[in-house]
């Protein structure tokens, strides 16, 4: 089988909302879709994926680097003994004449590519993405069943009294149990007052997590640690820089709660130094790399052999990000569980149109692929896309 094609195009994500460091209303992603000569009920059988969510759309790098290595290549070349195309091989080749280190937005580039390899192969196999992870990767047990989380409570403008209650009480309604929001957008106190405002919702700490998205110096870290620490809640999310790993080893020492953190890491690399100095306690800290931006699952996978050669646990992993992709990396390499963004981030953002979130739980769906095509909004947008 050979590639014949590969289409990208940049799509904006509708959201208007901010952390503490960024506001999304001008993010994109990439759409791609990888078409082969493959046929089946008289159409070309098409792989189809993005680039998460959060790191813009990457054109170029896919436009003028990637796709004309990947068609260049010797089709042959990028085959699996089973004759489907190889996840790994495709990044190899994609990677081809890329000097090591500098993991930024190449690597959300080469993950739509290597992601969409995934979607067709598993289209081929008629099943879900995640039955074909867990089965190439040798999980003897695999559940489509996958603990999930509503992320939302970020900063509005002109954010009215109860509106975080409101929004979490939703998801609440949704069924989920489990809730996480934004800190270091406002000043310790009003961030506090946050955090109480939805404990209301939430019930008890270890049912709510805070992300501050790497804005706090250490100082303002170890404050808002020694604030938090009465609360007793999930965990607190990149409180610093996410290549400070000092800092993040230091509040380590201070905070006694889960600290998490990994989802700007985009290599084995830099989850190796992660877990060398940054302090990182087994079974209690969270990592949140995202296969979806760090070169795919291919270099996922990579981290997790990378964590577990250093006394590490699977289980606490949870993939940035709240979409399909996360989705089945969870279910298929039996991850701890992953976060979700009911209604916001969208085309890209939650499930398919008719999954239920029971006691935050989700059954991924038997749909071949990712299942792309069962959530409507994302479906039109890859249609216009392949044509
Ligand atoms: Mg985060």
């Amino acid at each position: 089988m050979k590639i014949t094609n590969i289409l990208e195009k940049s799509v904006p994500l509708k959201s208007n909302v901010s952390n503490a460091v960024i506001n999304f209303s001008t993010h994109t992603v990439s759409l791609v879709a990888l078409v082969t000569d493959q046929v089946r009920n008289g159409k070309p059988v098409i792989g189809l994926s993005f680039n998460s969510i959060g790191r813009y759309a990457q054109s170029g790098i896919i436009a003028q680097r990637m796709a004309p290595r990947l068609l260049a290549a010797k089709p042959e070349s990028l085959l699996q003994d089973n004759g489907q195309l190889s996840a790994e091989k495709v990044l190899s080749c994609a990677m081809q004449n890329e000097k090591p280190g500098g993991h930024g937005d190449r690597a959300h580039a080469a993950s739509g590519l290597e992601l969409a390899v995934w979607d067709l192969n598993a289209k081929l196999n008629d099943e879900p993405v995640s039955a074909l992870i867990a089965r190439h990767f040798g999980r003897t047990h695999y559940s489509p069943k996958v603990s999930v989380y509503a992320a939302g409570g970020y900063y509005y403008p002109g954010e009215q009294t109860g509106r975080l209650e409101q929004e979490f009480s939703g998801y609440r309604d949704l069924g989920f149990d489990r809730f996480k929001m934004k800190i270091g957008g406002a000043t310790l106190a009003e961030d506090m007052a946050r955090i109480e405002r939805a404990l209301t919702i939430a019930g008890v700490g270890k049912k709510l997590a805070v992300d501050a998205n790497g804005r706090f110096s250490l100082e303002q870290a170890t404050a808002y640690g020694e604030a938090m620490q009465g609360y007793d809640l999930l965990w607190y999310e990149e409180a610093g820089d996410p290549l400070d790993f000092e800092l993040n080893a230091l509040l380590a020492k201070e905070y006694k709660g889960a600290l998490a953190t990994g989802e700007n890491l985009f290599s084995r690399q830099d989850v190796k130094n992660l877990a060398l100095f940054g302090g990182a306690r087994p079974d209690l800290d969270i990592f949140q790399m995202d296969p979806g931006l760090c070169y795919g699952v291919t270099e996922y996978a990579r981290m997790l052999t990378e964590l577990e050669s250093r006394g590490f646990d699977r289980k606490f992993c949870y993939p940035h990000s709240g979409q399909l992709l996360g989705l089945h990396m969870v279910a298929g390499l039996g991850l701890g569980g992953c976060e979700v963004y009911p209604g916001i981030f969208q085309p890209m953002g939650g499930f398919g149109d008719s999954t239920k979130i029971e006691q935050g739980v989700v059954n991924v769906s038997e749909a071949a692929g990712f299942g792309f095509e069962e959530k409507a909004n994302l479906r039109a947008e890859f249609a216009a896309l392949v044509g």
